[in-house]
């Protein structure tokens, strides 16, 4: 585990970076973000209006921040996993897939379940 800040002012806020989160993740699941440009086509163009998903949580991910993941369980079970935003974008991230493996993650890992 590594504690790094995240901002430099006054009221920071510490995030502990699983280094292993990223693996974790890959256990049983096809999770892979790592062509998402963060471009926000998928934020402006989701209903829900979901502005964490998918690039943010994505790069949560990506860099092991598992506790910022797990702070937005809601908001990854309120996708719809309609694929409007994987239809349009441009790096071809399988956005809905790495929402189910989000799930798939949070199932396991939180609820003890061992599917989603
Ligand atoms: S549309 Fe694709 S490339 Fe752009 S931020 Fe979303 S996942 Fe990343
Ligand atoms: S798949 Fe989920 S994140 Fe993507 S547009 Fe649909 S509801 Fe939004």
């Amino acid at each position: 585990m590594i504690t790094t800040n995240t901002d430099s002012q006054k009221n920071e806020k510490i995030v502990t970076i699983n280094c292993q989160f990223l693996n974790q993740m890959k256990l049983g699941s096809e999770f892979n973000a790592t062509a998402c440009i963060n471009c926000g086509t998928c934020t402006a163009i989701c209903p829900m209006e979901i502005n964490l998903l998918p690039r943010q949580l994505f790069r949560y991910v990506l860099i092991g921040a598992e506790e910022k993941v797990l702070e937005n369980v809601n908001n990854i079970y309120s996708c719809l996993l309609c694929r409007m935003c994987e239809e349009n974008c441009p790096a071809g991230v399988h956005i809905a897939e790495n929402v189910r493996s989000l799930r798939t993650y949070i199932n396991r890992e939180v609820y003890g379940l061992s599917r989603s």
